[in-house]
């Protein structure tokens, strides 16, 4: 089998990563997962373009986070301030923020006081994963976004129609005040 990441970086140095994986199953055609997570992090990454801060789409990700796992092994991990990584935005139910601990603390701590913020520090259910735990194996603070789960997912019913927009709109909104807190964190050099 072969894959692809797609890497945007900005500056001579990446110092922290956005994700998301693009890839989806056969069946599915992966709106909410994860068409909905790429498009979060492509867009938090146009608003808040800041050298250093590099977007990664990962490639195989639900065959087994191989993108990711393949990406963490071919470039420096020494330094990297986060990794947030997005997978689903597209139907809150039990959103949360799952992966280090310090790095959800911060998340929570920049989106307190939004309006109905729906995040919490959660954890994913038994086989359930995604691809921020790449980068935690590899000692970088890391997490996954999630707007939680969706009776869709991996179905041939993971299809644009059923993407909530105003839940989308909120899970971007919340994404970007994150980035925007954590990217002021990030020294240049
Ligand atoms: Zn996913």
């Amino acid at each position: 089998m072969t894959s692809q990441n797609v890497v945007g970086r900005r500056g001579a140095t990446c110092r922290a990563y956005l994700g998301a994986h693009y890839d989806s199953v056969p069946e599915g055609p992966g709106a909410n997962d994860n068409a909905s997570g790429t498009a979060s992090m492509l867009e938090i990454a146009r608003v808040r373009a800041r050298d250093g801060l590099c977007v990664v789409a990962f490639g195989s990700e639900e065959v087994g986070l191989y993108g990711s796992q393949a990406f963490v092994k071919a470039h420096p991990t020494d330094g990297i301030a986060f990794t947030v990584n997005f997978d689903m935005m597209g139907r809150i139910d039990d959103a949360m923020i799952v992966g280090d601990a310090k790095l959800t603390k911060s998340i929570l701590d920049a989106v307190q006081g939004r309006p109905n913020q729906p995040l919490r520090a959660g954890m994913f259910p038994p086989r359930a994963s995604s691809d921020h735990v790449s980068f935690t194996a590899a000692g970088v603070p890391a997490v996954t976004v999630t707007s939680g789960d969706d009776p869709n997912i991996h179905t041939a019913g993971d299809t644009f129609e059923a993407i909530r927009p105003a839940d989308l709109k909120t899970m971007l909104e919340l994404g970007d005040t994150a980035i925007a807190s954590l990217a002021r964190t990030l020294t240049t050099r």
